[in-house]
């Protein structure tokens, strides 16, 4: 083989046969609800604190929420019977074991504690503003029952960002099922191969975009993937919404510097409200 003849670099254009690489057109951004915009976890930590005065329990409601919304998306309960059930279940693990009414009545209490302690992360607005003045359609796409999570959404001033949002409790299918991916993609008349999901969980919502085709993007706010759980090929890692923009704009041919951010927009009036 004669190396001194062969060219140092490679050339396209001695190879007309390959195209050079174009990168990948964007429309449209797609982003969970719960501990991806919306603080759940320390929600959850301070309603848990407010109803039982324990500050340790958010570990045994986490896992017996994960085994409960899996028999959801199995489609072996709804949400409203899991909601009773897995109050049910966390009441007998501490021993508490009551009439229906009883557990019913704490459930009640948990929502109306629950819904008072929702905040949104520092960097959600920022984000979402920069995403809307970049021109992209935005939309939610969540594992949730569709009254609560419509009701937290508009609560926390989020609705007008969104051009669409999914709902697993509404559509009968939840992440990571590719359908529910592409039903958004399908709504929203987009190729899965121009859209980006972000989410907090590295398997259903990073992992299952990817497999759906669409660009993948693990939002680990905690830095899980630091010391432990690592991100596969095809998945971006980031560690703040504060970061997506320039991930963008390095990997997507369409999206470029934003606009001048104008007054009136929905981040504005958010501010501007009781947030
Ligand atoms: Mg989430």
């Amino acid at each position: 083989m004669d190396f001194a003849a062969a060219a140092s670099t490679p050339s396209l254009a001695g190879n007309p046969g390959r195209a050079p690489w174009v990168p990948p057109e964007l429309r449209l951004v797609c982003l969970d609800i719960d501990d991806t915009l919306i603080d759940c976890t320390a929600a959850i930590r301070r309603t848990l604190y407010a109803l039982t005065g324990r500050g340790d329990l958010w570990p045994l409601w986490d896992v017996i929420t994960e085994e409960h919304v899996a028999l959801v998306v199995a489609g072996e309960l709804d949400y409203d019977v899991m909601h009773h059930r897995r109050t049910e279940c966390f009441l007998a693990e501490l021993g508490i074991v009551v009439e229906p009414v009883q557990v019913g009545a704490f459930e009640a209490r948990r929502r109306e504690i629950l819904a008072r302690s929702w905040r949104l992360f520092d960097d959600v607005l920022p984000c979402l503003e920069w995403l809307r003045a970049a021109g992209l359609q935005i939309a939610a796409v969540t594992n949730a029952s569709g009254v609560h999570q419509r009701r937290k959404i508009a609560e926390l001033g989020l609705s007008p960002f969104f051009d669409h949002v999914a709902i697993a409790g509404e559509l009968g299918v939840a992440k990571p099922d590719p359908a529910m991916f592409r039903s958004v993609c399908l709504a929203l008349q987009c190729a899965p191969g121009q859209a980006v999901h972000v989410g907090d969980k590295l398997d259903t919502d990073a992992i299952g975009a990817r497999d759906a085709g669409l660009g993948a993007v693990w939002l680990d706010r905690d830095g899980t993937g630091q010391v432990g759980e690592r991100a596969p090929a095809g998945v971006y890692t980031l560690s703040g919404l504060g970061e997506l923009p320039e991930l963008l704009v390095s990997e997507y041919a369409t999206v470029g510097v934003p606009a001048q951010r104008a007054t009136g927009t929905p981040a504005a009036r958010v501010r501007g409200g009781v947030f």
